[in-house]
């Protein structure tokens, strides 16, 4: 029987549409598509209909997380006052080392995924360890929409976690024949990773069709060390330009201290940006400037970037976007409460591959939403989003997770 959701929903279309509807529904057909959406008065006509009466609270889409790290859910805001390098050394290193045991790598996954369901989030683009046993156990705990890749690091890194090229990159053919293009190439920064890793990393990504994620630009004292280790190189993005590493398939993480001829390369190359700015604030890094990043034209979305990122919720990083550039005159028509929900669902939806799927309420695509309880009155989109970032426990507004138009968490 097809299902009809009533709620007072909203539809993010891009960074300035946002639609509302006050009585609004979500006709849902038996293989969990939406048939259509729209006015609940249109929608509640033919006898096989069943009625989720959700009047009084608001329908959303699910969120999409673009970059976080599964392995570092544990260790999530975790610190305090410390930048990136200090941060993984004392935090993040001796976490990760412990993903050589399959069976921690489950029981975190499990968590993780459990947690991501809970505050809405059912695309994702997720950094692995370099374990590839770990990785199997990531992906045979997911139950969302993801690509999932084990990370790629054979220098500057701990002894635990420095991989033999020759095995790192056998490691991630492996598991690219085993999940297809749910694998992303994951070369976790040019720091941990050399030329031959990069460039082996690139044929693999092109082998397979594969999403390729990494970080770039996010810190300072890494840019310095990065330019010393690659003195050939132009600049930090022309390190992965030269290792065939950019592409409309390629999201880089930060890229907040980029050169116009740095953006230049990411917006000709199609290479798109995951922006953390909760990740951002909490390590010191940096303000993206997203301003530039707009009119370039170059894509982007929001990601929480746990751990350092201290929250699932991609409402906090709502929130955190609003915050990190506000007062900035340039970024007002840019950042604002609707452009903060596109660049939180269909935006990510669209840079992981999955745009035509999920990210929104439109006719054929999945039925991926959020019912969330609220007692807002207003009938503005903008005023609705910030009381969603501001006036509300993240951890309990999501009343029901739908993935493929099944209920599959009731809060
Ligand atoms: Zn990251």
């Amino acid at each position: 029987m097809k299902k009809l959701y009533r709620g007072k929903i909203l539809n993010p279309i891009s960074a300035s549409e946002c639609e509302f509807f006050a009585d609004g529904g979500i006709l849902v057909d038996e293989n969990g598509r939406i048939e259509s959406y729209g006015k609940f008065e249109k929608l509640n006509k033919g006898e096989d209909i069943e009625v989720q009466d959700f009047s009084e609270d608001l329908i959303i889409p699910a969120f999409s997380d673009v970059h976080t790290h599964l392995p570092q859910y544990d260790v999530r805001g975790k610190f305090s006052g410390n930048d990136l390098l200090p941060w993984l050394r004392n935090y993040i290193w001796p976490e990760e080392i412990k993903f050589a045991s399959s069976d921690y790598a489950k029981k975190v996954a499990r968590r993780f995924f459990d947690d991501l369901i809970q505050h809405g989030t059912l695309t994702a683009g997720i950094f692995g360890t370099i374990h590839v046993n770990a990785a199997r156990e990531m992906f045979n705990e997911c139950n969302i929409r993801a690509i999932i890749g084990k990370a790629m690091m054979d220098q500057n890194s701990p002894a635990e976690l420095t991989e033999n090229t020759q095995d790192s990159l056998e490691g991630v053919d492996d598991l690219c024949e085993e999940f297809g293009q749910k694998h992303a190439i994951t070369p976790r920064f040019a720091m941990t990773c050399s030329n031959e890793l990069m460039c082996g990393g690139a044929a693999l990504a092109n082998k397979y069709g594969a999403i390729i994620q990494t970080h770039l630009s996010e810190n300072y004292e890494v840019i310095d060390m990065t330019s010393k280790l690659f003195p050939n190189a132009e600049n930090y993005t022309d390190i992965y330009l030269k290792a065939g590493l950019l592409g409309p398939k390629t999201i880089v993480a930060h890229a907040i201290h980029c050169s116009d001829e740095e953006f230049d390369v990411l917006k000709k190359t199609g290479t798109k940006i995951a922006h953390c700015p909760t990740s951002n604030i909490a390590l010191n890094s940096g303000r993206m400037p997203v301003e530039k990043v707009f009119n370039k034209g170059i894509e982007f979305a929001l990601a929480t970037d746990v751990g350092a990122g201290p929250k699932t919720s991609m409402l906090d990083v709502m929130r955190g976007f609003l915050e990190a550039h506000a007062g900035i005159d340039a970024c007002e028509y840019v950042v604002n409460e609707v452009s903060a929900l596109y660049y939180a669902t269909l935006a990510g939806a669209k840079i992981l591959g999955f745009g035509a799927e999920t990210g929104n309420f439109k006719e054929g695509k999945s039925a991926d939403f959020l019912v969330l309880k609220t007692n807002f009155k207003s009938a503005k989109p903008k005023e609705i989003i910030h009381n969603l970032c501001y006036d509300i426990d993240y951890s309990s507004v999501v009343q029901k997770t739908v993935f493929r138009g099944e209920v599959i968490y009731e809060g």
